[in-house]
């Protein structure tokens, strides 16, 4: 935890009011505004409220963002730094990010309604993980020589890429931006980050810390501003080496046929989910698979790529099961201020999305499931754009509820009768990021990780792993890794020199 924060509502609120709000573009390391002036308002989803007027990034500036870190590029201020030299500036900047995990806490709760001591307790700290773990790599990025005949020498050496362009979603804005300037960066590239307009925030900040760490300026940058614009001119720009994206798959799309009308630039997607909890009839312990089905769906307010959103239950679990996940999900999950260390739900990061889960909701009863809580806003908080915890029961698997990702707090309870029907009912989905399975027994849990179309398997658990762990999706959930060994490898590419001996 950031050794200076605040414990109580009263104490954030004064360090909110305390605070300067990054608000510029980032570029050559310092901030300022957009060519052209535009400015863009950051609400805060909770209350309503315009936070600040931010710089709004457009194709010129993202030519200049480019043209920055291409110059940072081939003057090698940071490729060809020794690379120990490299890792002291990532460990500073771990550092750095720690200890003012407080402000970036702050930052992301403000811009998208987190509630805070989550933003606290799990996005600042996987940040500090991500760029230590990658920070340690980058002196373990080797070449090799193959085992050629006597007359030639072949060396297969390991170079980054050039200009990487991340494009991140708001729904984890400071890690999701760590996840992709993370190994883009260890690796010895330079980026230009575009930040999810929602939440700018945090990863400008962010820019800010690695240059304070040591960082050279232009390697870093970030421009802020609206997907269409800024970040198609990122996807379509010809001195960009590779896309990194976290988003939607439908944006994901766009940026393939980008890639393809400009310089076939990589395009690394993560995107999208519709993540099956599958829960069998001879699962260890009722109570414990029920707070991970409850925490995985309604975590973040249902924000999460890999959110649970689908629990298959076995048809003799299924009355216990939803008596005490309904029990649970209303103990745990609170809706207020996020600024308030009680509180467990924050709002919707605005109101368009909050008026797209309401809809996705009432396309559910329209459809004839049957809802068993929630569906509806936050009666006590109409200023804000908050959804409380639903469950919806009653859906087969052909309803658009089972089907479509709604990046909300919204579960659909589907009963099973058999193994096999419960993976059928789990891979029917055009999706693939994530799934969970409880059972007791070791053999069943195999063959279901095996016969599961998805990136990660939990086996009696959701959502937990490690820096270790390649996080992506199979199907149109995304085509890429990020975080592990994995990941890293996205961003370099090999070079070999065949040399002469004869
Ligand atoms: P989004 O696709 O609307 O936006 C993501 C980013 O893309 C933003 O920065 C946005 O400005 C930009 N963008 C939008 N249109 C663009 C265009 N035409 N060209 C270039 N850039 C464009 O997604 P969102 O609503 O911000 O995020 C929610 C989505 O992200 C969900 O589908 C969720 O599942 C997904 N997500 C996936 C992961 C993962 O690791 N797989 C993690 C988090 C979120």
């Amino acid at each position: 935890m950031s050794p200076s924060a605040p414990t109580d509502r009263a104490g954030w609120v004064a360090l909110a009011a305390r605070l300067t709000l990054p608000t510029g573009l980032y570029i050559d390391g310092r901030q300022g505004p957009a060519a052209d002036g535009a400015l863009l308002p950051a609400v805060n989803p909770a209350d309503g409220s315009v936070l600040a007027q931010m710089a709004c990034g457009g194709a010129a500036d993202i030519d200049r963002a480019v043209a920055s870190a291409r110059a940072a590029w081939a003057d090698g201020r940071w490729r060809l730094m020794a690379p120990r030299a490299r890792m002291a500036v990532f460990a500073r900047f771990a550092d750095l990010v720690e200890r003012n995990g407080a402000e970036l806490a702050l930052l992301d709760s403000l811009s998208m309604g987190k509630p805070v001591v989550d933003a606290l307790s799990v996005d600042v700290p996987e940040t500090v993980v991500t760029l230590r773990y990658f920070g340690e790599c980058i002196d373990k990025i080797e070449g090799v020589v193959t085992n050629t005949a006597a007359e030639a020498l072949h060396l297969v050496s390991r170079e980054p890429l050039g200009v990487v362009g991340a494009i991140s979603a708001w729904n984890y804005p400071l890690l999701m931006a760590a996840w992709k300037i993370g190994p883009a960066l260890a690796a010895g590239n330079c980026v230009v980050l575009k930040p999810s307009e929602r939440s700018a925030f945090s990863p400008i900040r962010l820019a800010e810390l690695f240059v304070e760490a040591g960082g050279p300026p232009g390697v870093f940058n970030v421009v802020n501003g609206l997907g269409p614009v800024a970040g198609a001119a990122l996807s379509l720009h010809p001195d960009v080496a590779k896309i990194s994206f976290t988003g939607s798959t439908a944006t994901g799309r766009q940026l393939l046929i980008a890639a393809g009308q400009s310089n076939l630039k990589r395009v690394a997607l993560e995107t999208g989910g519709k993540s099956p909890q599958v829960f069998l009839p001879d699962l260890a312990d009722l109570d414990t698979a029920v707070d991970a089905a409850v925490r995985g769906i309604f975590d973040n307010a249902g924000q999460v790529c890999n959110a649970g959103s689908r629990l298959l239950v076995h048809t003799d679990l299924q009355d216990a099961f939803m008596a005490a996940f309904t029990l649970r999900a209303a103990e745990l999950y609170r809706p207020g201020d996020p600024l308030d260390p009680a509180t467990s739900l924050g709002p919707m990061v605005c109101r368009e999305q909050q008026q797209g889960v309401l809809a996705r909701i009432a396309e559910g009863v329209a459809e004839g499931a049957h809802l068993a809580f929630g569906g509806t806003a936050d009666p006590q908080r109409l200023q804000g754009a908050y959804v409380l915890p639903t469950l919806f029961t009653g859906v087969t698997p052909g309803m658009s509820i089972a089907r479509e990702e709604i990046f909300g707090p919204v579960a659909c309870l589907i009963p099973f009768e058999t193994e096999d029907e419960a993976v059928r009912l789990a891979n029917d989905s055009v999706y693939g990021l994530a799934a969970s399975v409880w059972t007791a027994d070791l053999k069943r849990a195999h063959r279901m990780v095996r016969a599961l179309e998805a990136g990660v398997v939990w086996v009696n658990c959701f959502g937990d792993g490690d820096m270790t762990q390649p996080f992506g999706g199979y199907k149109q959930s995304g085509n890429t890794r990020d975080k592990s060994m994995e990941c890293l490898e996205g961003y370099l590419q090999s070079k070999s020199a065949w040399i002469s001996l004869s």
